[in-house]
């Protein structure tokens, strides 16, 4: 498998990747989780990424290539393909991602646009409730964990990201519309891509995707 998910903030990417990574044996890489790793490891580009997460804008093209050129290179879950969650998010991210690819000859079979409308990510997104180690998202009222704010598998603490409040998640989705909204036109363009209706039920979007990747 070698994919992209592309969808604004709450349109379920990381409700969904982990279920075709388990399914396909590749790896789940979502760049805003690397990011909020560096944060929480307290290195430079954590602290210069934790001012520009929590202002809803984006880290620099050059960082977030870089990150993923490393992973997919040396990560050994990759070695089985991977799964894009937050990656590509703007045109020459997307142009690098590409050249990199097409001289590994191992171009991307699906780009899958998860679209839903603005006005269901208010709730989405803070009532979102994460474990940081793993990234595993829950839900306050649509998902919520089996004993209050821990953690299902590990009984670790959840927590609610910084980012996750109303006034920046309008910033985020403006920056969504303005910089990842003329990725969804690169890939439409090509044969790979595909949307998916992301206002359904979990379950419903799990069996739109299946329909398209099986
Ligand atoms: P993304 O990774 O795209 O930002 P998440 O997968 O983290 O989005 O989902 C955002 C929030 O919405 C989470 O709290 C998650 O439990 C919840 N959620 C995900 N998919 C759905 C869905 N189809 N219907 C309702 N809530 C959902
Ligand atoms: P969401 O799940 O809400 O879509 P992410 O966890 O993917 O959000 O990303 C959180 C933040 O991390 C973004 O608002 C942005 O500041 C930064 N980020 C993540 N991925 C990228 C990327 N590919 N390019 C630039 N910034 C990124
Ligand atoms: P399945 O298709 O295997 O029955 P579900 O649709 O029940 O899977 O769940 C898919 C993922 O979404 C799981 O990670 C689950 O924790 C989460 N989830 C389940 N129901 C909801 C919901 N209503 N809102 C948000 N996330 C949910």
């Amino acid at each position: 498998m070698r994919m992209i998910l592309i969808g604004p903030p709450g349109a379920g990417k990381g409700t969904q990747a982990p279920k075709i990574k388990e399914k396909y044996r590749c790896c789940h890489l979502a760049t805003g989780d690397m990011l909020r790793a560096q944060v929480a490891a307290k290195t430079e580009l954590g602290r210069q990424a934790k001012k520009i997460m929590d202002e809803g804008k984006l880290v620099s093209d050059e960082i977030m290539v870089n990150m993923i050129q490393n992973e997919l290179n040396n990560n050994q879950e990759c070695k089985g393909g991977f799964i894009l969650d937050g990656f590509p998010r703007t045109v020459p991210q997307a142009e690098k991602l590409d050249q990199m690819l097409t001289a590994q000859q191992k171009p991307l079979k699906h780009a899958i646009e998860l679209q839903i409308p603005d006005e269901l990510l208010v709730a989405r997104i803070t009532g979102r409730l994460v474990h940081p180690a793993s990234g595993r998202s829950y839900h306050k009222i649509f998902n919520p964990p089996k004993q209050s704010m821990t953690d299902d598998l590990t009984g670790e603490p959840l927590i609610q990201r910084s980012d996750d409040n109303e006034v920046t998640l309008k910033k985020r989705l403006g920056t969504y519309h303005e910089q990842t909204g003329p990725v969804t036109e690169y890939y439409r363009k090509t044969g790979i891509w595909t949307k998916v209706d992301a206002a359904k039920e979990p379950g419903q979007v799990w069996k739109s995707l299946l329909g398209i990747i099986e």
